[in-house]
């Protein structure tokens, strides 16, 4: 077994063997640039595109006409919430999302607040879903766009997004999701779903980084959207630039590639998280669960370990490669801001850890994971007074600390 144990699927997978093998030719040999009408290299690289395209839109039950290449769902976020709020502005200028939102759209909601949107930023309940009546009530006659993720990246909570989607269409309002966690896991579909826009990346779906997709919607209605990067008219007008032929040729494979497997993977991974859940509930005391299991993606964990400290947990299993609740932003250890948003208390958001499994894990793995997360949890508590009051029956929210903080 090679260490450390990739088990940090959100961040980024591992590229499947077999989308490599599709991009190599385009490396070398087939260079040519896709819009170079006048010979056969552009033809071929264009063909290349193209089939990408039917991929991509095939794994999202889309026409291949509505995808439109970026460099990765950052940029697909940007595209699709500043490209709506520019284009719609004399429509109005509101539009709502939701607290735990990956950056790409917080920090783009942000921004566009300081040149005159209003954003309302929906809390999670306690579960990590929304609360889709507190969202109806959201709405106002200056809504133009809701933006609110599929699946969540870190404790992988999945939104009722057809009923959202449902709600906006009734008003008249576009729906955007950031698709990235969910797509190609689960299945999605922006006719069922309702969708207008959404924002796919190759690296979380076994294929490169620095490519990516938005989906955006051209019948019913058809979406329009002001360009963030001019120059040439690539992509029907709305993401100028020559594209990225190889990145593009991975990202389709690897959309076929979950095409074809994902109902057989889902299943495997689902078991393997499951097993993992079991032997670390049966085996530990005082963990908890962050986000409901019930809608949740199929390859994901988060846990919280109490009494025990983030950082030497994290260290105590430094083969394995996870992420924990909290994010070490400049000096501070801040804890997560989905975590917050459930209302889990700081101590537990800092010992929790986000478990990713992805299709390259193996059962062998899961087990050597949790017996290293088991033994490590074990030896911590051993060396924690806190935990013996616990056990003792002490209630410590009751003591009265009297030892001088040293800072
Ligand atoms: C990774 C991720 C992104 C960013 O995608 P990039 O292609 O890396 O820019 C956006 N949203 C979610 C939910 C993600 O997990």
């Amino acid at each position: 077994m090679k260490t450390p144990i990739y088990f940090d699927n959100h961040a980024t997978t591992p590229m499947d063997p077999r989308v490599l093998e599709a991009m190599l030719p385009y490396f070398s040999e087939k260079f040519g640039n896709a819009a170079s009408r006048n010979h056969a290299y552009g033809w071929e690289s264009e063909q290349a595109v193209e089939t990408a395209r039917k991929q991509i839109a095939a794994l999202i039950g889309a026409n291949p006409k509505e995808i439109v290449f970026t460099s990765g769902a950052t940029e697909s976020n940007n595209l699709a919430l500043k490209g709506v709020a520019e284009m719609y502005a004399e429509r109005g200028n509101h539009i709502i999302t939701v607290a735990t939102e990956h950056k790409a759209v917080l920090d783009t909601c942000k921004k566009l607040e300081k040149h005159g949107c209003q954003v309302t930023y929906l809390p999670l309940q306690q579960d990590g879903l929304v609360d889709l009546d507190q969202l109806r009530e959201s709405f106002t006659n200056r809504t133009i766009l809701v933006s609110i993720m599929y699946a969540n990246n870190e404790i992988g909570v999945i939104q009722p997004v057809a009923e959202i989607g449902k709600m906006c269409k009734e008003r008249g309002v576009l729906f955007h999701t950031d698709g990235v966690q969910a797509v190609g896991k689960i299945p999605v579909d922006v006719q069922r779903d309702n969708i207008d826009l959404m924002s796919l990346t190759g690296h979380k779906i076994y294929g490169p980084k620095g490519v990516g997709a938005l989906y955006v919607r051209r019948r019913n209605p058809r979406v329009q959207l002001t360009a963030q990067i001019d120059g040439g008219g690539h992509e029907r007008g709305m993401r100028s630039g020559t594209l990225n032929t190889p990145g593009i040729v991975g990202f389709g494979k690897a959309a076929e590639l979950c095409h074809q497997e994902m109902a057989e993977e889902s299943v495997r991974l689902r078991e393997l998280r499951d097993r993992l859940k079991v032997r670390l509930e049966s085996e530990l005391d005082e963990v908890f669960i962050n986000g409901s299991m019930e809608h949740r993606l199929p390859h994901n964990l988060n846990m919280s370990f109490a009494y025990v400290e983030g950082e030497s947990l994290l260290m105590g299993i430094n083969d394995i490669a996870v992420s924990s609740g909290s994010a070490c932003t400049s000096a501070t250890l801040e804890p997560s801001y989905v975590l917050k948003a459930l209302g889990v208390g700081d101590d537990l958001a800092h010992t929790s850890i986000r478990f990713g499994i992805g299709r390259f894990n193996t059962v062998e793995e899961v087990d050597y994971v949790a017996n290293r997360v088991i033994e490590t949890v074990r030896k911590l508590r051993d060396l924690s007074p806190l935990y013996e009051m616990a056990k003792e029956g002490i209630d410590i929210s009751k003591i009265e600390w009297v030892a001088e903080a040293a800072h």
